[in-house]
């Protein structure tokens, strides 16, 4: 399995000129940046290597809908992965069935989704097995109705085109704790995601990590076969700290 690292830029940074540099340095094969839509042009533009994603998506696909995105959009400036119900977005309102639409355009439209899931700090500590309920049940939301099949006809785990991102919501950066999880607890929440969408969906997933990965941590989590990759957010803004971050991947990715 080929580990990805993805680099979520959020509302950084202010300028054309400040994206296009950070692109430059953080231009690496098994990367993949997301910066803030009004820069996805001008990164695109200068990729070389890395691949490209977006932060957010709508449903729908064009017409009276102020100040959203289509997934046709996106595919006309070349993106390929599209994250969906992060943290910070479902703090400011999205639910689930908001995250069930978007998920359900992005699969329709052939981008692939990064579906971020993680639980809260209260619920985390009644301990893993509410934690796991928890990610069962947005999962479960999140994915009602879509058909999956068709994901898994064309690809295999080796390039699976569905990726979920744990990324307790505690543990990112700017969150509650700002410490990132156990490794060995990330590594059983991920064989959990995986055997409930193999199970229940017979979908293979890629399932990545988030939550103040650096390059001191990232091996901790990286190494795990169970861990395909990281969801980096903070740190994707120090190109030096990121580059480490792919580099490490790079050590464990298997043929
Ligand atoms: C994130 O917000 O997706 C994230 C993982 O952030 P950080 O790496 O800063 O914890």
């Amino acid at each position: 399995m080929k580990k990805l690292i993805v680099a979520n830029w959020k509302m950084n940074p202010l300028s054309v000129s400040e994206a296009v540099k950070l692109t430059k340095k953080e231009d690496i094969k098994g990367a993949v940046i997301a910066p803030p839509f009004v820069f996805l042009e001008s990164v695109e533009k200068v990729l070389k290597q890395a691949e490209l994603g977006a932060q957010d998506i709508f449903w729908e696909e064009k017409g009276a809908y102020t100040g959203e995105i289509s997934a046709a959009m996106l595919k006309n400036l070349k993106v390929k992965y599209v994250i969906i119900g992060h943290s910070e977005r479902r703090c400011l309102g999205e639910t689930d069935e908001i995250i069930n639409k978007k998920l359900t355009a992005t699969i329709k439209a052939g981008l692939t989704p990064i579906l971020c899931v993680g639980e809260p700090l209260n619920i985390r500590k009644k301990g893993l097995l509410s934690a796991k309920t928890f990610i069962k049940n947005q999962l479960l939301k999140n994915l009602k109705g879509i058909n999956l099949k068709s994901l898994n006809s064309k690809f295999s785990i080796l390039n699976s085109r569905f990726i979920v991102a744990y990324e307790p919501v505690w543990a990112i950066s700017t969150g509650t704790t700002g410490i990132p999880a156990k490794p060995e607890d990330a590594v059983e929440m991920h064989k959990f995601i995986k055997d409930l969408l193999a199970t229940r969906y017979s979908l293979l997933a890629k399932v990545l990590y988030g939550g103040s990965v650096n390059s001191k941590n990232a091996e901790s989590f990286l190494k795990n076969p169970e861990i395909d990759g990281a969801l980096v957010g903070g740190a994707s803004l120090k190109p030096e700290e990121f580059k480490k971050i792919v580099k490490i991947a790079e050590k464990y990715n298997d043929e």
